[in-house]
């Protein structure tokens, strides 16, 4: 297994006009993704801790530039994951907010049929999912 470097790093990125290590492996949901200790892990993060040290217990990595494949060190900082979203709904992008911690973005429809867009859409504020409304005023109901 490759041991990560900086060096390494470096080897694997193209720098663009803005600055931003555009990370040319693997990627998920758009996130530059590295394979490490048997696990898939988020490259900036990995990037952060190899050229900042280690991240505070839950806190998270984030991105300034908003670039998800940039892994370049001084465009990635600490926050918590509230912080994230206070930074993208203040770039105003609330629907990204939701979406990008969301398990089942990518569903028009709940498991049950109900659309998942519009007013059936519940956006669940501390796991960033969508829901269906529908869905959960049936299963308080049945409670
Ligand atoms: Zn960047
Ligand atoms: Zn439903």
């Amino acid at each position: 297994m490759t041991p990560i470097t900086k060096e390494w790093l470096e080897s694997k990125v193209i720098i663009d006009a803005n600055g931003c290590w555009i990370w040319q492996g693997a990627t998920s949901n758009g996130y530059a993704q590295v394979w490490t200790d048997g696990s898939s892990q988020r490259c900036y993060r990995v990037s952060y801790i190899c050229y900042k040290g280690p991240v505070k217990p839950g806190l998270y990595v984030l991105h300034k530039c908003d670039v998800k494949r940039c892994i370049n060190p001084e465009h990635l900082y600490e926050g918590t994951a509230q912080q994230n979203r206070a930074d993208l709904f203040a770039r105003g992008d609330p629907e990204k907010v939701y979406n990008q911690n969301s398990y089942n973005k990518s569903l028009t429809k709940c498991k049950r049929g109900h659309p998942l867009s519009g007013d059936n859409v519940y956006l669940n504020p501390s796991s960033g999912s969508r829901q269906c409304k529908a869905c959960l005023k049936e299963r308080r109901a049945n409670k």
